[in-house]
């Protein structure tokens, strides 16, 4: 089969690889052509692990390709996937400016039967709109099918997400759509993976509802660890204890300096849109985002209180930047929120991050840029665990001790133990720990 995917981001890229990985040839489209001439060149513009060699591995077998031009991209191919991004607009709606480009080109270009998947995130009532702008622009009318099959990989384990799936979501309202969604994702049905199979707009419905209870676990946890640090309890204890109930689970029970990305803030922005739009109040998820908000004042305050209630003309030193590991993502990451209002207040922040160096330095030119946690460390007051990269797992805290100049450390992330940090000779504070 010969697919073609639309926008070749986190999702289209890895999507657009792991199916040629399947055996399927795939034309990847991008109207950015720095990013489709580097990736012609086998060089991977994003930062997401084991995808350059599936990449380079595909090229050379022959069945992933790269190119600007939608019409080479749509005239073989009997799916189209559409995989832009659908930003969050000015009033918290998702932006379908490009999902809207790219659906009439589509119809502009396309010339017999065809399936048009979202696979972007996108708000009920998309795909009868992607439809409307389709037949709208076709020269003739011509026959195709649009389907919703939202995507839920994670970036920084993105290709064993697509490759083992908790489920697949596929909204599609014909038989001839159905069958050519399950002759796709066929190696998946061969291990058995789930596929919820129903109408367009559930599909649709179901990654919203996903994304906003996932926050909604983090917002919990977090307000679980304020109240921890308030009454002297250990919130991981209580993450497991809870988590161990397996009608709560143990997963997205970390807490922290709360959600970013480029997911959660704006989906749970756009199904509070959705909800308003059609005369509903969605007060759960009205409270988790002020929670996620007010968070990470909460992480910046607690960073204030263990310098002694004042940051002017101190040194932090911050370890990772990105929303979380394995990334070089920087959207909505709580470090673009926390590490300003340390600034505003005299701070000098010196920080390091494996990834997200390139992208936090066009955010927060103020930053220093450092070349290792310990270059980081160097003249120090205070050390903020930031990303649970895992080159921070194991720090050497005597190390540490000799180039720092104060002995504060603030773990974000409940990564270290605490008996250890302080035998070396900090103090350290972490979120909803005693
Ligand atoms: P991204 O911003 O990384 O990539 C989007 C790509 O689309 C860019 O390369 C852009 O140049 C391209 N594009 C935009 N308009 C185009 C056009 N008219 N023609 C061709 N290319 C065009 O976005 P992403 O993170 O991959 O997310 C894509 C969608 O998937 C979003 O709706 C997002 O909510 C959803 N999603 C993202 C993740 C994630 O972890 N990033 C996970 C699940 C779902």
């Amino acid at each position: 089969m010969n697919i073609c995917m639309v926008g070749v981001g986190y999702v289209g890229l890895v999507t657009g690889t792991c199916f040629a990985e399947f055996g399927i040839n795939v034309v990847c489209v991008d109207k950015v052509a720095d990013k489709i001439s580097m990736l012609k060149r086998g060089k991977v513009p994003i930062y997401e692990p084991g995808l350059e060699e599936m990449v380079a591995k595909n090229m050379r077998e022959g069945r992933l390709g790269f190119t600007t031009d939608l019409e080479e991209g749509v005239r073989d191919a009997l799916v189209i996937f559409i995989a832009v991004g659908t930003p969050q607009g000015d009033d918290g709606a998702a932006d379908l400016k490009y999902v809207e480009q790219v659906a009439q080109s589509i119809g502009q270009t396309m010339s017999e039967y065809k399936v048009v998947v979202t696979k972007s995130t996108v708000p009920v009532g998309t795909g009868q709109k992607v439809e409307a702008i389709i037949k709208a622009h076709q020269k003739e009318p011509i026959d195709f099918d649009v389907v919703s099959n939202p995507e839920f990989l994670r970036e920084g384990s993105a290709i064993e997400d697509f490759m083992r799936p908790n489920r697949v979501v596929v909204g599609a309202e014909s038989e001839r759509a159905q069958a050519i969604m399950r002759d796709l994702y066929a190696p998946l049905y061969l291990i058995e993976t789930p596929f919820v199979v129903t109408n367009v707009k559930t599909a649709e419905m179901i990654k919203y509802a996903s994304n906003a209870f996932l926050a909604t676990k983090i917002s919990f946890i977090n307000e679980m660890a304020n109240i921890c640090d308030r009454v002297g309890a250990d919130v991981n204890m209580v993450a497991k204890g809870m988590g161990l109930d397996q009608r709560i689970g143990p997963k997205f029970l970390h807490a922290g300096p709360g959600y970013g990305g480029s997911c959660f803030p704006k989906d749970t922005e756009a199904i509070a849109h959705i909800a308003r739009e059609h005369g509903y109040e969605f007060k759960i998820v009205d409270a988790v985002m002020a929670v996620n908000q007010r968070q990470r004042e909460i992480m910046a305050d607690k960073i204030v209180a263990a310098l002694g209630g004042s940051v002017q003309g101190k040194t932090v030193a911050c370890l990772g930047l990105t929303f979380k590991p394995n990334t070089d993502d920087m959207r909505e990451s709580p470090s673009l929120t926390i590490l300003p209002r340390l600034m505003d207040r005299g701070a000098v922040v010196r920080a390091y991050d494996p990834a997200g160096l390139a992208e936090a330095d066009h955010a927060m030119p103020e930053l220093v840029a450092c070349e290792n946690a310990y270059h980081a460390a160097e003249g120090a007051d205070c050390l903020v665990l930031m990303t649970e990269w895992n080159q921070f797992r194991n720090l050497d805290w005597q190390h540490l001790a000799g180039v720092m100049r104060g002995r504060v450390v603030v773990d974000l992330r409940n990564v270290y133990k605490p008996e250890r940090v302080r035998a070396a000779g900090f103090t350290y504070v972490s979120v909803g720990r005693p």
